[in-house]
Formats: structure tokens, C-alpha cells, sequence
């Protein structure tokens, strides 16, 4: 069935990028269609960040109770029911995927539920009809891959583990990027043993590196098994569990995450009737105004592969519809981007690392590590550890990572901090705020060193 309308832009996907950027655009007058296959919200509402951060609290609310205890209270028979979790999670996410339901509506996008395909550059199907439109925009983000080696394919995904009704016992977690770090510290606060298997020598491959040093210190700390250098060989069936073989020998677990990456949705879209390139990993290749090769096609969030984060895609989202119904000529700058790690303790990092830092000039580095005041009196012993590097020659910082406790919370702000070009006397010249963790932001005098890497 062929729709007289003629669209403005028609968005494929529902998610956190594509439906900011129709909102945006229909706030301008445009007329805006928005197709989603499954719910609203995408990964981040329905099973990533916010599933995940629900899932941290009760992780950390575990933590406190069996270790974290601050004097005086004492409280027994405590348990954690996960069946009872997920009932509580379903009906938040299922009040979120409503709001963003009725944010599209009130908004005037037209919401199209099926599968979208593109048939031309100016023409999508959804369910046998078809939408005419002057620009398309993919926003169909990303999926776990699942076939790093034989029989990964059996081991749950963040999906799978988002959905969980117990609480596995032994767990093997595969990979030691965002995921798998952050689910590793989640299932060990609400009480699974947990081992991490991955293929570096350190998690969190780009980093800066004393952040990855610190965390391989936090995660042991907590009792979670590393096996740095992994060598993968197979995952297998075994009895109601899994066998996992590795170079080194084959161990038992009862559930095995697979967190070893994420890939761009491109497939059953159509790409190939508009002859569109694709990059190495399958992602759409996009200007610095999120425009494909193909001019009115357009894409932002995962499935162009740039920075995966969702505030990222909503700002690629709003940037695309600024520019195109509001004549505005707007570029997302991707380099002072912050972002935190939700494992436990939290990472908080914004620009470059010490590494990348030192490669660009003599770079001062000035670090504080410390007991926060709250785990010293609770018998804790994780240390948070703080990082400022400064450029010599100007003083401008061109970094900040932290490991420990309302990392998340600090770096927003210190985000803005960099955003704006601070120098190292800026926070010298702030009164520290007392007694607080945030204030060592402003108490380091002296750098510890300074370093250059020859090029
Ligand atoms: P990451 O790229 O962060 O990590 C993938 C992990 O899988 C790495 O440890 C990688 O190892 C490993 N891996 C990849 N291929 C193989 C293989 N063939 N064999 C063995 N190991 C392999 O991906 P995630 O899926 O964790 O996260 C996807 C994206 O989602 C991230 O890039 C991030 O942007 C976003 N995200 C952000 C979050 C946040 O902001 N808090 C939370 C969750 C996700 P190696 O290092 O050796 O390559």
C-alpha cells in the first residue's frame, strides 16, 4: 500500500538517537515518521544503561550489607530475591517505555510498529506499506556479537542476563570491556562467584593505564577471579551448566556471559537497494553531519560505530535535526565526551589518557589516592585514586580519570571543566568543598611526575 504523504524524514529505530532526533525535528514543523520493531527506547531504556543501573542498586545494597556496614547497625537475615527483582524492573521499564511512547506522541512523530526496509532513498516499507519521504534516517543501533569462538553462541548476552529470574551461582564472564566489567561487579555484589576471562593483559583495553592497574587491584579486592591472557578454544554444554575451554584447561560454570563486543545493526534494512557504504566492522560510514554516502540518508548512535553512548546518539540526534529544519550547522565534537564505568567501584574519565597524553608534549601528572572517610569507618580497605594531567607549556588539562565511589557523579561536571578549557591553576584558585572525596579534585599541588613519550 503506497502512503500519499510525503515525510520529511522517516527515523528507523526507536531508540534513545533516533527518537530524539524525531522529536527535535518535528519541534521544528517537520512531518516525522519513526519506525520501531520492538519496544521504545532501544537499548539503553529496555536492556542496557537503565535495566543495568537497577540492577547496580541492588548490587550495591548487597555490598553495603554483607561488608560495608557502617558502625552501630547490625542486620540479620537479609536476603535477595531475583525473581522479585525483575517483577520490579518489568513494570519500570514498562513506565519508561510509556513515557517515551507518549513523548513521540505529544511530539506529533507518527509512530509506524514493524520492520522498516528501504526500498530507494526516498521510499521505506513497514509492513507493506509504503512511506514516501525526503530523508531517512537509520538509527537501529547495535547487537551483541556472539560467535568470537565455537559455541560462544550458547552463553548469554547483557540481554539474556537482564532478564534473569535467580541468581547463578558460578559465573564465567567472557570479555573485559564495559559489559562485561560492569555485570562482573553486579553479579558478585548480589553474591555469584565470578570469574573474568579475557585476552589482555589488563581489562579495559584503552584506558588510561593506571586506571586499568588500579581496577585489576579493586576487582581482586572483591573477590572476583581474573585470567588475564586468556586463550579461547570452546564453549560446550555440560550437564545444566557450561564447560568453558581454555588453553590453560576447561572450567565449570553454571552461567556464562558473552561481553565481547557489540556489532551495528545493518541487517534486513535494505542497505543494499540504496548502494550505501558500510565501514570494516559494518558500520555506516557518516560525514561530520551523520550523513551517509548516499545525501538524504542519514545515521546516528551505534550504528555508526563512533562513540557508543548514549547521550552521544542523542546528540547526533538533535545536531541532524537542528541543522536540517532549523538551519542550523551544528557538529558533535566527540572528543570531550565524558563517561563513566559502572563497575565497583565506579570509573569516571574524561580526555585523553596519560598514554596519549605524554605522546603529545611534556604532560604533568598529578594523582591522589586515598581511603574515603565513609569505607575507612566502615573497616573498608578500597582505595579511590584520582588523575589530572596537565600540559606543561600551557596548563591546560587535557585529562581526568577516576576509580572509586560517585566517580559517575564527578565527572559530569569535571566534563564541563574540560569542556570549557580549564587550566590546572583554575582548580587551584577553588576552595575545596569539606570533608568530601571531590575536593582532592582541587587539593593536588604538586605533580608526581612529568612525562613525555618520544615520538
Ligand atoms: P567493548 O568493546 O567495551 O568490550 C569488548 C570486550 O570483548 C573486550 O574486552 C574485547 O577484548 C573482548 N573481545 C572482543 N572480541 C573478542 C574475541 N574475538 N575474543 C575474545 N574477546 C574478545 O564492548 P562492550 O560490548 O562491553 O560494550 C559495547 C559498547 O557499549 C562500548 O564500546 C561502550 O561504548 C558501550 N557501553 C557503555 C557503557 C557505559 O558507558 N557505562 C556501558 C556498556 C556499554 P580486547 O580488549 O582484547 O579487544
Amino acid at each position: 500500500m503506497q502512503s500519499t504523504t510525503m515525510y520529511d524524514m522517516v527515523v528507523i529505530g526507536g531508540g534513545s538517537g533516533g527518537v530524539a532526533s524525531a522529536r527535535r525535528a518535528a519541534s521544528h514543523g517537520a512531518k516525522v515518521a519513526l519506525i520501531e520493531s520492538h519496544q521504545l527506547g532501544g537499548t539503553c531504556v529496555i536492556r542496557g544503561c537503565v535495566p543495568k543501573k537497577l540492577m547496580l542498586y541492588a548490587a550495591q545494597f548487597g555490598q553495603t550489607l554483607s561488608g560495608g556496614m557502617q558502625p552501630g547497625w547490625k542486620v540479620e537475615q537479609a536476603q535477595f530475591s531475583m525473581a522479585d527483582w525483575q517483577t520490579a524492573k518489568t513494570t519500570e521499564i514498562q513506565r519508561l517505555e510509556g513515557i517515551y511512547f507518549n513523548l513521540l506522541k505529544n511530539s506529533g512523530v507518527e509512530l509506524f510498529r514493524g520492520q522498516g526496509t528501504i526500498v530507494s532513498p526516498t521510499q521505506v516499507n513497514v509492513d507493506g506499506q509504503t512511506l514516501n519521504t525526503q530523508r531517512i534516517l537509520i538509527a537501529t543501533g547495535a547487537a551483541p556479537n556472539r560467535k568470537a569462538f565455537p559455541g560462544l553462541d550458547l552463553a548469554a548476552t547483557s540481554n539474556e542476563l537482564l532478564d534473569l529470574t535467580h541468581l547463578p551461582k558460578q559465573v564465567a564472564v567472557i570479555g573485559a570491556g564495559y559489559i562485561a566489567l560492569e555485570f562482573a561487579c553486579i553479579l558478585k555484589g548480589l553474591g555469584s562467584n565470578v570469574k573474568v576471562f579475557y585476552r589482555d593483559a589488563l581489562p579495559l583495553r584503552g584506558f588510561d593505564a593506571s586506571i586499568r592497574h588500579k581496577l585489576v587491584a579493586a576487582l581482586t579486592l572483591q573477590g572476583i577471579e581474573l585470567h588475564p591472557h586468556s586463550k579461547f578454544e570452546s564453549l560446550q554444554q555440560s550437564g545444566d551448566g557450561f564447560a568453558l575451554n581454555t588453553a590453560n584447561g576447561t572450567h565449570q560454570f553454571d552461567f556464562v556471559l558473552n561481553a565481547t563486543g557489540r556489532s551495528p545493526n545493518t541487517q534486513g534494512l535494505g542497505l543494499e537497494n540504496i548502494g550505501i557504504s558500510l565501514g570494516a566492522k559494518g558500520e555506516l560510514v557518516v560525514n561530520e553531519y551523520s550523513q551517509t554516502t548516499v545525501p538524504n540518508v542519514f545515521a546516528v548512535g551505534d550504528v555508526t560505530d563512533r562513540m557508543n553512548l548514549t547521550p552521544v546518539a542523542i546528540a547526533e540526534g538533535r545536531a541532524l535535526a537542528e541543522n536540517e529544519f532549523n538551519g542550523k550547522d551544528l557538529k558533535v565534537n566527540h572528543q570531550s565526551v565524558a563517561t563513566a564505568t559502572f563497575t565497583s567501584p565506579p570509573i569516571g574519565s574524561v580526555g585523553l589518557t596519560e598514554e596519549q597524553a605524554a605522546a603529545r608534549g611534556p604532560t604533568r601528572v598529578y594523582e591522589a589516592e586515598f581511603t574515603p572517610m565513609k569505607t575507612a569507618f566502615s573497616g573498608g580497605k578500597q582505595k579511590t585514586y584520582m588523575k589530572i594531567l596537565v600540559d606543561d607549556a600551557s596548563d591546560r588539562i587535557l585529562g581526568m580519570h577516576m576509580l572509586g565511589e560517585d566517580s559517575p557523579e564527578m565527572i559530569q561536571l569535571l566534563g564541563v571543566l574540560y569542556t570549557m578549557g580549564a587550566k590546572k591553576s583554575d582548580l587551584d584558585k577553588t576552595i575545596a568543598v569539606h570533608p568530601t572525596a571531590a575536593e582532592e579534585w582541587v587539593l593536588m599541588s604538586q605533580p608526581n611526575r612529568t612525562v613525555l613519550n618520544p615520538a
